[in-house]
């Protein structure tokens, strides 16, 4: 996979994303980004890459030309890894879902473009058509964060970026259950089988993995009726099998 990367902060991406599982899983050829400054495509003498709302107002609004011109010098590196998935990082986008992010790593190569300021001239947002995603309801500065939340959750799913001791299939939305559909993950215990009085459950020691899996089960079903009982009652048709649940793409007919 290659992920393009548009920001006017260039310099965040590379110490997050070198650390931990998507820079052992870049290391690996699964996956790799490439970050764009926008600024470097201002074609104006001071690098200008903002300009005040029309209609008045405060803050600023990212210009139409750079933006769009650095979207076009990234797509044109590498043609031939495969259609661009183009997407804009915004909190007025579709909310992130571990099904959206299915959906996402399963395609060949990805633009992001992170915004800034009051966000992007509404006009280069029509002709660039992206999907337009948002980690959710709150405002950050920066669409930096969630790129970088987006980059991380997809590459994880990419086949061999995890060891198959923490695979991703029975993570919290990843467990697609039958009956009950996607649930929160059991509790977990380690090391030492009692701590400060607390015991581990007994079922866990028992040696029996039909039971324990039984029990994992259970705990699940349990926690998200708890926790997120809007996940119990999602529609089964929110499925990455469901082609109808997957986001219209502007290459696709
Ligand atoms: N005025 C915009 C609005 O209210 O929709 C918010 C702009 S925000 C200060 C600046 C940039 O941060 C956005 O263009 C977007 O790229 C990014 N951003 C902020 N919150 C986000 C979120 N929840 N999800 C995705 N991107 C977000």
């Amino acid at each position: 996979m290659r992920i393009d990367v548009l920001t006017l902060f260039p310099q965040m991406f590379e110490p997050v994303l070198s650390a931990s599982i998507p820079g052992r899983a870049r290391a690996a050829g699964l996956v790799d980004w490439f970050v764009h400054d926008i600024r470097d495509h201002a074609n104006n003498k001071h690098n200008k890459v903002d300009d005040r709302p029309f209609g008045g107002g405060p803050g600023m609004v990212m210009v139409c030309q750079p933006l769009w011109d650095a979207v076009a010098n990234a797509e044109s590196q590498a043609p031939q890894v495969g259609p661009t998935t183009r997407i804009l990082l915004t909190p007025q986008g579709r909310p992130l879902t571990q099904t959206l992010v299915e959906d996402l790593a399963s395609r060949p190569r990805l633009l992001m473009i992170a915004g800034h300021y009051e966000g992007v001239d509404e006009r280069v947002i029509d002709a660039l058509d992206p999907l337009e995603i948002s980690i959710g309801d709150y405002v950050l500065s920066g669409g930096e964060l969630p790129a970088m939340v987006l980059i991380d959750a997809i590459v994880r799913l990419l086949p061999g970026a995890l060891g198959h001791l923490d695979s991703a299939a029975q993570d919290s939305f990843s467990h697609q259950h039958e009956e009950h559909g996607r649930l929160l993950d059991c509790p977990h215990y380690t090391r030492p089988r009692e701590w400060q009085g607390r015991e581990v459950p007994e079922i866990l020691l028992s040696g029996d993995h039909a039971r324990v899996d039984r029990w994992r089960l259970e705990r699940m079903i349990e926690r998200t009726r708890e926790r997120r009982p809007d996940l119990l009652e999602a529609d089964p048709a929110d499925s990455p099998a469901n082609p109808a649940s997957r986001p219209v793409q502007p290459d696709e007919d």
